[in-house]
């Protein structure tokens, strides 16, 4: 603990993001660059409890060691602070620029006061690192000759295979996409995670040995046999990529998509410059919806605002969260609160309010006579609870409403893996069809054929990706060679552990 005084001393500061009015202007990450000073008093506050909840199950996923790099960075010591965060997480700049931060709101100093900026401190760690040059490949001293092939680049992909690579496995990555990171690359935007970002560790991944195969769909232009045969065991780290439809009567109308077809063409078009023969979606002077919340629907605003939309409004079918936690949300929980991400806070400054609607529900598209989209109508609806305690949601009489949009991005979720990648492989399917495989075994149906990430647990975050890429490395690790070292959350670091 740097400073015992400093929680009393320094309250909450948080490195601010560039003006909305100048970020909406390009596709640049929205950061500024921090103060020194300022990350080493938010170390400086913390108050290294003895049971710290930021790092356990409540708080960080990876169990990032966050008040241990507190007080590094808080004593300047950064070049240890990054090899204290790189014994839990391979890939920092991926979680200090997207991840909510479940460690802030498990952070004791939480419970009366606002909590150390956390998230900004692990970024600020890496950033320094890479800057400084201490970031550079480290290939394994041996290789064990056990071969390994990971269907999809994702985060848990590559964190599995940074890890079966530093055990000295020989990995091959198999990737559908023409870039490598999966919603890294092709989901959260450039201005959340910037494409170098994510480019920079591929390079230093394949400077150790890591072998990366783009336009490799497994179950398509590559046979699952093959590549079982020709390799000892299998990772499927393949995400939910299954969208959420929206089949209200006129969804064949022509300016209605899924939120990943509006933001991979924008990222393929506008950040890498590629040329896409007139499939890119624009939303210059349209109109637009933006139909589901959460960290997609947040991209797609941010996005439709940077093409020059007319106007933009979100829908929400659940009512607008409170402000401060709810009597049933205590900490050290996720606090379930009103949220102003990047992408409102860019419309409130363009057009002067926060584009969320609340409680709204789409009855149907509606098109013009060309089969293009002219709108949407809606109704109003209302959440009580029944009898049982669960909530029953029913329409508002006479809250029907007309919306103009020329186009309706639908960011709705998604329903676990695409169904062609199970068929082929004949593999066991959960109850939410997802691929079945109890975490920290990651075992499925077909021995020697593991599973990691949103494939496995459903839609979720860049966090839990890390680690159940690193948990699954550790299980495929001790299915290989009987036993482990690596480290994986929930295992204490370096144990050896033979099933
Ligand atoms: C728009 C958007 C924004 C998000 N923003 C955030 C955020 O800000 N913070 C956060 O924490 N989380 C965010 N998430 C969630 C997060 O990105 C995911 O939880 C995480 O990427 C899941 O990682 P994964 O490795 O399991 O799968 P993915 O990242 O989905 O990667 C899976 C990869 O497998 C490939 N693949 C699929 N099938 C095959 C096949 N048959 N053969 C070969 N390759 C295949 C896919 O092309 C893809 O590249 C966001 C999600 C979306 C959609
Ligand atoms: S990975 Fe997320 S939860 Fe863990 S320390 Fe970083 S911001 Fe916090």
């Amino acid at each position: 603990m740097g400073k015992p005084t400093g929680f009393k001393e320094f309250d909450r500061k948080k490195v601010p993001w560039r003006l909305p009015v100048v970020r909406i202007n390009d596709y640049e990450e929205i950061y500024t660059e921090p103060k020194v000073d300022q990350l080493r008093q938010q170390g400086a506050r913390c108050m290294d409890c003895g049971v710290p909840f930021c790092q356990s199950a409540t708080g960080c996923p990876i169990e990032n060691l966050i008040p241990e790099w507190n007080d590094l960075v808080y004593n300047n010591r950064w070049k240890e602070a990054i090899d204290r965060l790189h014994k839990t997480n391979n890939f920092p700049e991926f979680t200090g620029r997207t991840c909510p931060a479940p460690c802030e709101g498990a952070c004791v100093l939480g419970i009366n006061s606002p909590p150390v900026a956390i998230k900004n401190i692990e970024n600020a760690i890496v950033d320094r690192a890479w800057a400084e040059g201490w970031i550079v490949p480290e290939p394994p001293a041996e290789r064990t000759g056990k071969k390994v092939a990971i269907v999809g680049s994702g985060p848990s992909g590559l964190a599995a295979a940074d890890q079966l690579n530093r055990a000295g496995h020989w990995v091959s990555v198999y990737e559908r996409a023409d870039r490598i990171g999966g919603l890294l690359q092709y989901g959260i935007p450039n201005m959340k995670l910037a494409k170098t970002a994510v480019q920079r560790r591929v390079d230093k991944m394949t400077a150790e040995g890591v072998r990366f195969v783009t336009n490799a769909n497994v179950g398509q232009n590559v046979d699952p046999k093959k590549l079982f045969e020709s390799h000892d065991a299998v990772l499927l780290a393949c995400g939910a990529t299954k969208p959420r439809d929206l089949p209200a009567p006129g969804r064949e109308a022509k300016g209605v998509h899924f939120a990943m077809e509006f933001l991979t063409s924008n990222t393929k078009q506008r950040v890498h410059g590629d040329s896409l023969n007139g499939s890119f979606i624009s939303a210059e002077g349209k109109d637009v919806i933006v139909i589901g919340g959460g960290d997609t629907g947040t991209d797609c605003i941010a996005t439709s605002l940077r093409h020059g939309c007319r106007s933009l409004v979100n829908f929400e079918l659940l009512p607008r969260p409170p402000i401060d936690r709810a009597p049933d949300n205590p900490w050290p929980e996720w606090p379930r609160i009103f949220r102003v991400d990047y992408g409102h806070e860019e419309a409130g400054a363009k057009f002067g309010r926060d584009p969320r609607e609340y409680q709204i529900l789409t009855k149907r598209f509606l098109a013009d006579d060309h089969g293009r989209l002219r709108g949407l109508e809606s109704v109003a609806v209302e959440w009580t609870k029944d009898s049982s305690g669960s909530w029953k949601m029913s329409e508002v009489e006479g809250s029907k409403k007309e919306w103009p949009a020329q186009l309706i991005l639908l960011a709705m979720g998604f329903l676990g893996p695409e169904a062609y990648l199970a068929e082929s492989l004949g593999i066991k399917l959960d109850g939410r069809s997802n691929f079945e495989a109890k975490h920290g075994q990651f075992a499925t149906s077909i021995p020697g054929v593991f599973a990691a990430g949103d494939c496995r647990r459903g839609q979720s975050l860049v966090v839990w990706a890390i680690n159940e890429g690193r948990g699954a490395a550790r299980a495929i690790d001790i299915y290989l060679m009987g036993s482990s070292y690596l480290p994986a959350p929930g295992i204490t670091l370096g144990t050896a552990v033979s099933v």
